[in-house]
């Protein structure tokens, strides 16, 4: 069976290896075992039910919650010659029951239903005069309301799947943090010992995080480094997304919108634009993005903060699902942070509760200045290990020191005293870099002893310098009109008793430096001559360009020059039924421009395949903060935990608290043994979280002066968060 799955992979698909855990997947649900497979977007969840399909005797049924999936699949597996149909509302009653008559004759191995459509009388009918051999359920973590995305039809699932006993049930999602796949395993009733965690880092997309300073002119610069490629701009509210379409298409831009303000039809239409390849950005509100499968997304732009981490990662995930590389930016400002506060206090306690962790989680991945990858994955239970990715801005970063920052410090907190603290960082960086504004000679702050000392620094740079101060505590901003003010500790910077320490912001382009597209130098000529025949194609064909050939394909022809069918068959994505169907079309092109050129073919051996390259997933990872937090109630000390687990005291506690924000409670006593400041600091330090709270730890640590280092701030939210849920144990303050 294993072989037939391996011959298939090759013919039909036209891949030369699995994907990190595919085989094992597949041989699991072979053997009709329940299974549940985490797996990030990209990673080639599909193909673990497709290849059994393909081996199963009998029809294998995908749930899939949304329409436009359903048919994106079913059309690249036709192109594929795998017999595969949708029983959906879109269809005309002929085409519904055209493909009712093909099921009922056995000749469809894949049938994809919606989750609402399982239960009803007619599908139930259906199926039970047939033998299904296999379940599968797509975006799984619609059936937890711990998820992000909860569909109460999810639930009915289970009660059909209780009908078909014989089948295997393999359920598979790309987001779940281990409460829910906890969620999933208990009411899909599996057995715990299948599961699949392929782990969450997509190494292929480059993560940024910067401050939206002019979000704008930000978004413009960072679009120009792209020029041809398509991306998704994520958008906080409906009017930011129209705003910045109108600006960007007066600009020339190939954009268009979409959010619910838009009809049904202008929807479906712009999304339909942009995955065919005559749209190249897409300017959206979260609503963005269920439904594609598009897999040369080359760029996600957070033009907002998004909503939490979870969303962030699905938002994310749209980028680079074809393995190349993807760039990531996140604008990020705190007054976003007040508008997600300002929704977060209109719900009821206990949402305020769960909405203020998955915040509290966003704001440690946005603010923290190690591996991006550390918090992001450390959110999904995932211990990120490795110290640098190289796929992130601090990582990339890390040579940047911190730096004195007092005399821009000084000059701007003066400013601000000068204008009488009603200003917002704009006019004060007017004032600074002495502009000729009107605002600046409404005011007469031409006249003012700060006026145009601050022209050493770029406006980008003066805003991210403010920022920090901000952060730093420096100053504080008006949460209603956004006016800037001094703070007890501004007159410590202005008579020079505190030295302050921070970044200066370099213009760095991230689009070039690391990660370049591929491993390989490719003809870009010839990958655009592929490219307009392959969009012919598709219009001909009235399908996706990548359901002709995914890009990775066109660039590996444009790379290697294969002349020959043989040669062809090498290339990534060509199975036998697509060399048939295409392979000619594409050679002459090729073989024409080679001749052209006088250019010879490469050798192109089995390589492995560029997404291959990935690090094989680590498998034993899962929940493994539940399992460090449970033997630790137990009464574990932390050493034995570092000793049996092989693991840092930071990792630990790390693990601790996470095991907390799940929602468990923690026993107090052991967490304050590993401190190593005297008691009297101990007061001060638990103190200074009670008024500050601990969704972040910066204003604390500035609050300390920053003579209480991060790791004891770790282990004392710990011990406070701790004692907290267990009022027996409660310090008094
Ligand atoms: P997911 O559903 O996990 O997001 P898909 O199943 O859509 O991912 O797969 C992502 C892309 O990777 C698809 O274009 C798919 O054809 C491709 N792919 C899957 N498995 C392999 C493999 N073993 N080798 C090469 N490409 C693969
Ligand atoms: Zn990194």
């Amino acid at each position: 069976m294993i072989d037939r799955a391996k011959t298939i992979l090759g013919d039909v698909f036209g891949y030369s290896e699995f994907r990190p855990h595919q085989l094992k997947i597949i041989e699991n649900v072979l053997k009709k075992r329940d299974t549940l497979v985490i797996m990030p977007t990209g990673g080639g969840k599909s193909l673990c039910y497709q290849i059994p399909a393909l081996i199963f005797k009998g029809l294998t049924v995908v749930v899939s919650p949304l329409i436009s999936l359903m048919k994106d699949q079913v059309e690249q597996l036709t192109e594929l010659a795998v017999p595969a149909v949708f029983l959906n509302s879109s269809l005309s009653s002929k085409e519904y029951n055209r493909n009712v008559e093909r099921l009922k004759k056995n000749g469809v191995r894949l049938l994809y239903l919606a989750p609402e459509a399982l239960p009803t009388q007619g599908i139930l009918s259906l199926l039970s005069s047939l033998q299904v051999d296999c379940l599968a359920i797509d975006e799984a973590h619609c059936i937890s309301e711990w998820g992000h995305d909860f569909r109460p039809e999810y639930r009915q699932i289970v009660e059909v799947r209780s009908r078909f006993p014989s089948a295997a049930c393999v359920a598979l999602t790309a987001t779940a943090t281990p409460r829910v796949q906890e969620d999933i395993k208990y009411n899909l009733k599996f057995d715990v010992s299948n599961e699949f965690i392929a782990g969450f880092n997509r190494e292929n997309l480059f993560i940024q995080v910067t401050p939206k300073n002019n979000p704008v002119s930000q978004t413009i610069n960072f679009l120009e480094k792209y020029p041809d490629q398509s991306g998704i701009i994520y958008c906080f509210s409906r009017r930011q997304v129209d705003d910045l379409y109108e600006i960007l298409k007066s600009r020339g831009y190939s954009i268009r919108s979409y959010h619910a303000g838009l009809s049904d039809a202008e929807r479906t239409r712009n999304q339909e634009l942009f995955i065919r390849d005559d749209v190249r950005i897409i300017a959206a509100t979260i609503a963005f993005g269920m439904g594609i499968n598009k897999p040369n997304v080359r760029f996600v732009i957070h033009f907002d903060l998004p909503k939490n981490i979870e969303t962030y990662y699905q938002e994310i995930g749209r980028a680079g699902r074809d393995g190349l590389r993807a760039h990531c930016l996140l604008l990020f400002s705190y007054g976003d942070i007040r508008k997600i506060k300002y929704f977060i206090n209109r719900k009821d306690e206990n949402e305020q509760r769960i909405a203020n962790i998955h915040l509290n989680a966003l704001l440690q991945f946005i603010e923290t200045d190690m591996c991006r990858r550390r918090p992001l994955l450390t959110y999904f239970g995932e211990d990120y290990t490795a110290e640098k990715c190289d796929m992130c801005d601090n990582c990339l970063a890390g040579e940047r020191k911190l730096i004195d920052i007092t005399v821009p410090a000084q000059k701007f907190l003066s400013c601000v005293k000068r204008t009488d603290e009603i200003f917002g960082a704009n006019h004060i960086i007017d004032v600074l870099r002495g502009s000729e504004s009107q605002k600046v000679f409404k005011f007469g702050h031409e006249k003012l002893s700060t006026y145009g000392i601050g022209k050493e620094y770029s406006r980008k740079q003066w805003f991210h310098l403010a920022r920090q101060f901000i952060q730093k505590g420096l100053m504080i901003q008006d949460a209603k009109y956004g006016g800037l003010k001094l703070t007890g500790r501004t007159y410590d910077v202005f008579k020079g008793r505190e030295i302050v320490f921070g970044m200066l912001e370099e213009d760095l382009d991230y689009s070039k430096e690391k990660g370049r597209e591929t491993e390989y130098e490719y003809n870009r000529v010839l990958f655009d001559k592929l490219r307009e025949k392959r969009k012919e194609l598709a219009d001909k064909a009235g399908v996706p360009p990548y359901v002709i050939f995914p890009d990775k394909t066109l660039i590996e022809m444009a790379a290697f020059y294969p002349r020959s069918e043989e040669s062809l068959l090498c290339i990534h994505g060509v199975g036998s039924v697509k060399s048939q169907k295409y392979g000619s079309i594409f050679l002459n092109i090729i073989d024409g421009y080679c001749r052209e050129h006088h250019i010879e073919e490469r050798p192109c051996k089995k390589r492995k395949a560029l997404s291959d390259i990935r690090e094989p997933a680590r498998e034993s990872r899962k929940r493994r903060y539940v399992i460090i937090g449970e033997a630790y109630n137990a009464g574990k000390s932390i050493e034995g935990i570092m000793a049996e687990f092989s693991i840092n005291l930071n990792t630990v506690i790390n693990n601790l608290y996470k095991y907390l924000q799940a929602g468990h409670t923690l026993r107090p006593d052991g967490i304050l043994e590993l401190s190593t400041i005297s008691s009297d600091q101990q007061d001060i330090v638990l103190k200074t979280f009670h008024s500050l709270g601990t969704e972040f730890l910066r204003p604390v640590f500035d609050a300390l002066d920053g003579e209480i280092n991060y790791e004891e701030l770790r282990i004392f939210r710990l011990y406070y968060l701790s004692s907290k849920v267990n009022p027996k144990e409660s310090f008094l303050l």
